[in-house]
């Protein structure tokens, strides 16, 4: 299936579907790369051994392909991959006209797109995603690496020439990273659509239901969401910062329990669960917590804050977080399904809730 992806400046085309890898030389003419281009496959290792072969395979027949390997995870997104990347793309002598293909998951996907936002002062490139958290990074333009002070501190806005999902390549993902996507999928249809929401409730009972057409139908609804905020966003509504709920404290755990410790998801699951707690509280209103709580259990999320976390701190780090812009934390919390508010939120209140959520 094909969707369409709209900003202010610019449309692409996202193909979403199964066993799509044959046909990619096809695609690539349709959006205008004529044979013989440069082709930058960048990629991490785990991809590599997977699929890479399947792909140049399949574009070897009318391109000209070159391949960049980065190591998996997230310490790739750094200065010196950034770097080795640009270096490999001067070597292989892309120019203007060349194209950078991003395979792999957000990691993947935001070091190539930086490196296509800035090499020669800009280039295009596709993305052909391979995690279920890419169809929340695929989609947007940013791109980004990070800095020793800070996670996506060095980036862009770089738009895709176009998305290429083919959710054969997700068959191969290990559980915790299939979660950690799934985090962004449930995010999506809490901030912005009810009847997906009731959809998951009612279809997705474990991680295990999560395939096929369930699969495809989450990263499409996920898309839909996450599509319509970016597009909103560029008319200055500032709806951009609802895409963070769940995340001022998911940062906050990440950032104390050491990058690495937790998966992203996690920690914005038990993000979710506490901006839905906090929402409670502040709205006087129920969304049957306990509800909740089992609900994501059932995906195996934890519910509960790590022992060792101590509130205070967490407190600290979540004022330090970008959106606290009075020096109070501003949350992005719930009055109901898909009706997302921002509100700020003093540090005694919260701090003191944060100590009851983590009873
Ligand atoms: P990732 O790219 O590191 O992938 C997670 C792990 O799964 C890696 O070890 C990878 O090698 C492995 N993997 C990937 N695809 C696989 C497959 N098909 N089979 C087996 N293993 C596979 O991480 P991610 O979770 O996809 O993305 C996280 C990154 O995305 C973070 O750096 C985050 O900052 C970024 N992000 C960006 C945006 C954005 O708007 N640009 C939004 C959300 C997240
Ligand atoms: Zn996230």
């Amino acid at each position: 299936e094909r969707m369409t992806i709209q900003t202010a400046t610019k449309q692409y085309p996202l193909f979403l579907g199964e066993g799509m890898i044959e046909s990619l030389p096809q695609l690539l003419a349709e959006l205008g790369f004529s044979s013989g281009t440069k082709l930058l496959i960048v990629t991490d290792e785990t991809i590599e051994k997977l699929y890479l072969s399947e792909l140049l395979v399949s574009l070897r027949r009318s391109y000209d392909v070159y391949t960049h390997i980065i190591p998996s995870g997230e310490a790739a997104k750094s200065f010196e991959h950034y770097y080795a990347c640009q270096t490999a793309a001067l070597e292989y002598r892309l120019d203007r006209h060349s194209l950078i293909i991003a395979f792999g998951g957000g990691v993947v996907g935001d070091l190539a797109g930086f490196v296509a936002a800035t090499f020669m002062r800009g280039i295009s490139y596709i993305q052909v995603p391979t995690t279920l958290l890419a169809h929340d990074s695929a989609v947007g333009g940013k791109v980004a690496i990070n800095h020793p002070l800070g996670k996506n501190m060095i980036g862009a806005f770089h738009q895709p020439e176009a998305v290429i999902y083919d959710i054969q390549f997700l068959q191969s993902l290990p559980e915790r990273e299939l979660r950690s996507g799934f985090a962004e999928v449930v995010k999506h249809a809490l901030i912005g659509d009810r009847a997906f929401y009731e959809w998951l409730r009612n279809n997705i009972h474990s991680l295990e239901d999560i395939k096929r057409e369930k699969l495809r139908y989450c990263i499409r609804k996920g898309i839909e969401v996450k599509a319509r905020i970016v597009l909103e966003d560029e008319k200055e509504t500032g709806v951009r910062a609802h895409l963070n709920f769940g995340h001022t404290l998911a940062h906050a755990i990440e950032s104390e329990l050491g990058y690495g410790a937790t998966t992203h998801g996690d920690a914005v699951a038990l993000g979710m669960l506490f901006a839905v707690f906090v929402s409670e509280r502040v709205y006087g209103l129920s969304f049957a917590g306990e509800h909740f709580t089992k609900w994501f259990q059932s995906y195996g999320f934890p519910v509960l804050l790590p022992k060792q976390l101590d509130p205070k701190q967490l407190l600290q780090k979540m004022k330090g977080d970008k959106k606290a812009r009075t020096g109070n934390v501003r949350m992005v919390l719930l009055k109901g399904i898909g009706n997302v508010q921002v509100e700020t939120i003093d540090d005694e209140q919260l701090l003191s809730l944060l100590y009851e959520f983590s009873q």
